[in-house]
């Protein structure tokens, strides 16, 4: 009898298992993506709360879970600068299980008040610093505000790259990114009907496969299939076959690359975050 090939497994680049509101499903969830071939999930760290989150995930699923720690700009937001200061020293204590830092950025939509704006680049400016003091990539959340982010990255560019997670910037966005040597993390948005998607999927035929990975960003982000209930890792096979037909490649091809581009970003660092 012929040795049979090992089926082929896959990387979701960014989601957030560790949320509560997966507390009921998490098992099921990781199942199903494992029964798609989905084995390893790149995760997004938000605040301290989190980052006890996700040890404790680290432990029941040493082999699956890639563990990112950091600050968001939400939970920055949220809980002021000496709420952040205190943080961010809990984080250094991490670092050395963190595949990256992550997720930190800018998130200038409206939701947020401008006054917070300056705040949000002071702990953005800190993190970018730690990052390169532990030698970490970054897992950056940018929201309405990549000029501004754009600017802080070029005046201290990362040495360990990183990705954009959810990116729906334009192509000389993109681009900008790519030459500081960032991966465009492409998430649920591609999925979907209007303009703003159109133009997404118009840029993502420009886009080189080697600097280009997949994400579910589960619980959130719901792609087509998910849409009106928590999103699933399972939904980055959805997004990879749109990603496909605009490459005119095949779904397997888009998530192959996608894992390569992750491991080569945070693989090394895998047995480091385990030990
Ligand atoms: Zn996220």
């Amino acid at each position: 009898m012929a040795a049979q090939e090992p089926p082929e497994t896959y990387w979701d680049a960014h989601c957030h298992l560790s949320d509560p509101r997966l507390d009921s499903s998490r098992e099921a969830v990781i199942r199903r993506a494992r029964d798609c071939g989905i084995t390893r999930f790149v995760q997004g760290g938000v605040g301290p709360e989190d980052w006890q989150r996700q040890l404790r995930l680290l432990e029941r699923y040493p082999e699956q879970i890639l563990p990112v720690f950091g600050l968001h700009p939400w939970w920055i937001s949220e809980n002021g600068e000496a709420s952040s200061k205190n943080a961010l020293r809990d984080l250094a204590g991490l670092l050395n299980r963190a595949v990256a830092i992550g997720e930190l950025g800018l998130d200038f939509s409206p939701r947020f008040p401008i006054a917070l704006r300056e705040l949000q680049q002071h702990f953005f400016r800190e993190q970018l610093e730690i990052a390169g003091h532990h030698q970490l990539p970054l897992v950056l959340h940018v929201v309405s505000a990549h000029t501004e982010a754009l600017e802080l990255l070029t005046k201290s560019p990362p040495l360990h790259g990183g990705l954009i997670h959810a990116f729906t910037g334009s192509l000389q966005t993109a681009r900008k990114y790519l030459e500081l040597g960032f991966t465009l993390s492409i998430g649920g948005r591609i999925t979907h009907p209007g303009s703003k998607s159109e133009a997404l999927r118009k840029m993502i035929q420009e886009l080189p496969l080697d600097r280009m990975v997949i994400e579910s960003d589960a619980p959130d982000q719901s792609s087509l299939g998910f849409q009106g209930r928590l999103n699933e890792p399972v939904s980055i096979i959805e997004i990879a076959g749109v990603v496909a037909r605009l490459k005119s490649a095949t779904t397997p091809t888009i998530l192959r690359q996608s894992k390569l581009n992750l491991s080569n970003l945070f693989g090394a660092r895998q047995i480091k975050a385990q030990s």
